[in-house]
């Protein structure tokens, strides 16, 4: 996809971004677009900093590691999000790396994550990923589950700051958007990491203060 191409998508975007926002009875203060790159090369990515947008999204650890700090060494004001789950063993490089993670579903997670942050003097806001769908092959805390995590990740002190989801593919989003915010608000938590590229319209009209946009910006990826 040529710079040209990407730059076009990325204004669009964001002008739907703000449409919908206009519309919603109540959106949210904010909506960030996480720009998501995954499987994107250094080529399809510096359109976008050339653009002037700062907050992207990888679900990869080890990916994330491989393209972007050369890319920050460029661009020092780069916000970047880990959408993907998180495996203990990779939390030191999540810690390390990313200025956001949105996947905390375990309070072995939480316990590992509070340790490397202690260590490393990093802090990158959480999201706990809710699985509103309960859907066995997916990452996420079952919703009835949710409370308990996040007063344990509370407990411990951790910048937890919202929750984030993935509806099932097969279902209508805005029940599962619906019950994201309505646990976001019980426990007064103002971030909502939900909307992707088919639905992130919905997501904002449930109060996304997030939303992570990937094909629509840079096309379909060739590998998942
Ligand atoms: C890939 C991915 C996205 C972006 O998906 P698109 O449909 O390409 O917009 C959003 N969230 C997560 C967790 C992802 O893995």
């Amino acid at each position: 996809m040529s710079a040209e191409t990407i730059n076009e998508n990325l204004s669009a975007i964001v002008a739907r971004i703000d449409a919908a926002r206009k519309v919603a009875i109540r959106p949210a203060a904010f909506t960030t677009l996480v720009a998501v790159t995954k499987t994107h090369g250094r080529d399809v990515i510096e359109p976008a900093l050339i653009a002037g947008h700062r907050v992207f999204g990888e679900n990869r650890v080890q990916e994330a590691q491989g393209k972007w700090p050369a890319l920050r060494r460029v661009y020092d004001d780069i916000e970047l999000h880990l959408i993907g789950p998180l495996q203990s063993n990779k939390a030191k490089e999540a810690v390390g790396l990313f200025d956001a993670i949105h996947t905390l579903d375990r309070a072995k997670l939480a316990d590992v994550l509070r340790g490397e942050m202690d260590k490393q003097g990093r802090n990158p806001f959480l999201f706990i990923q809710v699985n509103t769908g309960e859907e066995p092959q997916k990452a996420g805390v079952p919703p009835r589950e949710a409370d308990q995590l996040i007063g344990y990740a509370r407990k411990l002190g951790l910048p937890l700051k919202g929750l984030m989801c993935i509806p099932p593919a097969d279902e209508a989003p805005a029940p599962h958007f619906a019950l994201l915010q309505k646990i976001a608000a019980e426990h007064d938590l103002p971030l909502l990491s939900m909307g992707m590229s088919d639905d992130f319209e919905t997501a904002i009209r449930f109060g996304a203060t997030h939303v992570r946009v990937g094909s629509a910006i840079f096309g379909e990826r060739t590998n998942p």
